[in-house]
């Protein structure tokens, strides 16, 4: 089955002086199992395009399907089976990364201890220690997008959108994000 098909996507921003085109005529197949990267500069319109994929902004023309449905149609049930990391902090600060994670979880509809488990696990992965339970507002840019990433996996989806998921972060960082991403390479 395809898991993300995308027919004669075009993308129009109405501003007042002008009409920007974030999108022309893009066609996207995707299936299980598969990793897609999208390259471009700045405002190329990467960003957009994971907001249409996601049915959070709509697009000027086109089809779109998510795990064979239609997002405007099936809107809980296929966002239920889609992780998010946005490109910009949304993360609470008075919270520790231990409790935001169980609590979006939960969200999700996970038990307390399903979620509580699965929050351990991905933080193991995501090689966090004992800076799991201090406060997000402590957190250093890196422990801020790691929290981001992990937020967008904990309940287990089939389909998971990642935008700009190594900005901002050094080596090290970088390698722990994609040890979590190959670990759940296997889990697919
Ligand atoms: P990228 O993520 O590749 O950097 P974006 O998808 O954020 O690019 O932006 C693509 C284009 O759409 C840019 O020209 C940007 O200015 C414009 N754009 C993005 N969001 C909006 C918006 N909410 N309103 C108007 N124009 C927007
Ligand atoms: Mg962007």
């Amino acid at each position: 089955m395809s898991f993300l098909k995308i027919n004669n996507l075009s993308v129009d921003y109405e501003m007042r002086r002008e009409t920007v085109y974030a999108a022309k005529n893009v066609n996207v197949d995707v299936n299980r199992g598969e990793i897609v990267a999208i390259l471009g500069p700045n405002g190329a319109g990467k960003s957009t395009f994971v907001k249409i994929a996601l049915g959070l902004l709509s697009a000027t023309s086109g089809e779109i399907t998510v795990l064979g449905k239609t997002l405007t149609k099936n809107t809980v049930d296929i966002r239920r089976k889609i992780g998010y990391m946005p490109e910009h902090d949304c993360i609470p600060n008075e919270m520790t990364g231990v409790e935001f994670l169980i609590e979006m979880g939960m969200v999700s509809g996970m038990s307390l201890s399903g979620a509580t488990e699965r929050t351990h696990e991905i933080l193991g992965h995501l090689r966090m220690g004992e800076e799991k339970y201090r406060l997000i507002s402590e957190y250093s840019g890196g422990m801020r997008q790691k929290i981001k990433l992990a937020q967008g996996l904990i309940h287990g989806p089939e389909v998971i959108f990642l935008d700009e998921p190594t900005s901002g972060v050094d080596v090290k960082t970088r390698d722990d994000l994609m040890h979590l991403l190959h670990f759940l390479d296997h889990e697919f």
